[in-house]
């Protein structure tokens, strides 16, 4: 028996595989790579892929608008930064430090 399975032909155009069929399908006949429980399982694991490397693609640019917001408004209020990286250090923050490192890159951007 041969495999009823049909595969991309070298002009790219959709040709019967012909292969040596291995398994039976609901009567008909394919081989190991058109075993259409085989396919099933590649196209779920290719869509969980494709889902998994999406979903980590948005985290990573969710990450980045945040950084963006971040920096654009501390831009916008280094005045406010500044103080607030004093009243941080005043009550032993330590997030105090990293605002007066902020405020100190910013001042050198600008310089
Ligand atoms: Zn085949």
């Amino acid at each position: 028996m041969i495999c009823m399975g049909r595969k991309r032909g070298e002009d790219g155009r959709r040709q019967p595989c012909q292969a040596r069929a291995r398994v039976m399908w609901e009567g008909r006949w394919y081989c190991g790579v058109h075993d259409p429980e085989r396919v099933a399982t590649r196209d779920a694991t290719r869509e969980a892929d494709y889902q998994r490397k999406r979903e980590q693609a948005q985290r990573v640019y969710q990450a980045e608008q945040d950084a963006r917001a971040i920096v654009e408004a501390v831009a916008a209020a280094p005045t406010q930064v500044a103080l607030m990286g004093t009243k941080c250090r005043l009550i032993g923050n330590e997030w105090g430090e990293l605002a007066e490192q902020v405020v100190a890159v910013l001042k050198e951007a600008k310089a």
